[in-house]
């Protein structure tokens, strides 16, 4: 079979909607359109039963009850409302968030608002395999700590945190715990009682399911979590998130929910061969790659690797038929190496070397292969105008 170009492996950037996705969302536009409010009328109350439907297929992806989802526009709204609604809410009670360096920027950068206004946080250090030592988290926690926020699965290089571990410390400590579950939700089985978590931020794009839609899990007992609103109005989503809800969106993230939990077995499985299909065929045949973050604990669809000698920037600019990321990221003026991989010990030079290969439910080995032919082909040719690498 012939590829076709394109070809689509930033996975973790955003996914495309799954046809049986979009076609669940369509009604909801024109023929279906009420507002899931409106209490007096039918158009109001098929619009309400689409998102009550949506909320429990949501709540039985990660283990949770209905009543616990409050939908959002997607994860940063999430991540920003379990946060600043936690300080907000038992502010009273302590100062003190605990979070980890490799966290995304929904998280670090309201973190470094929140310190702004006065609260206090720790960044806890990873390790050199990106997961971070649960007993440096369990150190950071004083009197004074509300919450620990550590993500499930990173979004550059794919390592999954110990989220169990990290969830028993903090119950033993009495510590709230959130976890930015984006990139392993639909990927990996991610069970709220099983490990522990209070408040979950997801969000549709990333699992096959329309962009600005997600949600925010926040638990209902053992301990019933309070929240402060961040958004005020008519008091909707049990006064913690007001705002007329996304039907279409709410239907799209709860169709997209129900598909990864009927296939996620057999798509993992599928999806980590291809990755593993990829890899080999790198490794074996091009010298000087290194791959980043732990191999033991790792999404399904993810590969980060160094290729020594080579600016990714360069690379990927080769490969103009292949959608992939590098390990810098374009500031306003200047391109700087990833934090991430920095946070992992990285040189400058070894984090600017980086590509990020994200495998979705649309690939094939076609295309993998092809893809594997062409790096191969691109990192031989950028080498050979490596002075260092010709001089080894
Ligand atoms: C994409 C992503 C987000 C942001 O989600 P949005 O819905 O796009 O706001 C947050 N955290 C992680 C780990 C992500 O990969």
């Amino acid at each position: 079979m012939p590829v076709h170009l394109p070809i689509y492996l930033d996975n973790h950037a955003t996914t495309p909607v799954d046809p049986r996705v979009f076609e669940a969302m369509k009604p909801y536009f024109v023929e279906k359109f009420g507002n899931a409010a409106s209490r007096n009328h039918s158009f109001g109350w098929t619009a309400e039963e689409a998102v009550e439907r949506a909320r429990k297929q949501v709540a039985g992806l990660i283990g949770a009850d209905a009543k616990e989802i409050v939908f959002t526009s997607g994860a940063t709204e999430a991540n920003n409302l379990a946060l600043k609604g936690v300080i907000e809410a038992y502010g009273t009670r302590g100062n003190h968030i605990i979070t980890q360096t490799t966290e995304h920027k929904g998280v670090l950068d309201t973190c470094r608002h929140l310190e702004k206004q006065g609260w206090r946080v720790t960044y806890v250090p990873v390790e050199r395999d990106g997961r971070v030592d649960p007993e440096k988290v369990r150190a950071a926690i004083t009197d004074q700590t509300l919450l620990i926020s550590i993500m499930y699965a990173n979004n550059e290089i794919g390592v999954i945190q110990p989220l169990r571990e990290v969830g028993q410390i903090a119950k033993e400590a009495g510590v709230l715990f959130h976890s930015d579950a984006v990139q392993a939700v639909g990927k990996i089985p991610v069970d709220v009682e099983a490990d522990g978590i209070d408040l979950l931020s997801l969000t549709a794009h990333k699992f096959y399911g329309p962009k600005g839609i997600g949600a925010l899990y926040v638990r209902r007992r053992n301990p019933r979590v309070q929240l402060t609103a961040q958004m005020d109005g008519g008091g909707h989503e049990r006064g913690m998130r007001s705002g007329t809800l996304n039907v279409p969106g709410i239907v799209g993230l709860g169709a997209a929910a129900a598909l990864a939990k009927e296939e996620m077995a057999s798509e993992s499985a599928r999806v980590a061969a291809l990755r593993d299909r990829l890899k080999d065929r790198l490794l074996s045949q091009l010298d000087e790659v290194t791959i980043n973050g732990s191999t033991g604990h790792r999404l399904p669809n993810n590969l980060s690797l160094s290729f020594a000698h080579v600016e990714s920037e360069s690379l990927l600019m080769a490969l103009n038929d292949v959608a992939l990321s590098s390990g810098s990221a374009c500031t306003s003026a200047t391109i700087e190496p990833s934090y991430v991989l920095k946070a992992l010990g990285l040189s400058d030079e070894a984090a600017h070397s980086s590509v990020r290969f994200g495998i979705g439910r649309f690939n094939t080995e076609e295309e993998i292969d092809y893809i594997a032919g062409r790096v191969i082909e691109a990192v031989g040719k950028l080498r050979e105008l490596s002075p260092v690498y010709e001089a080894r």
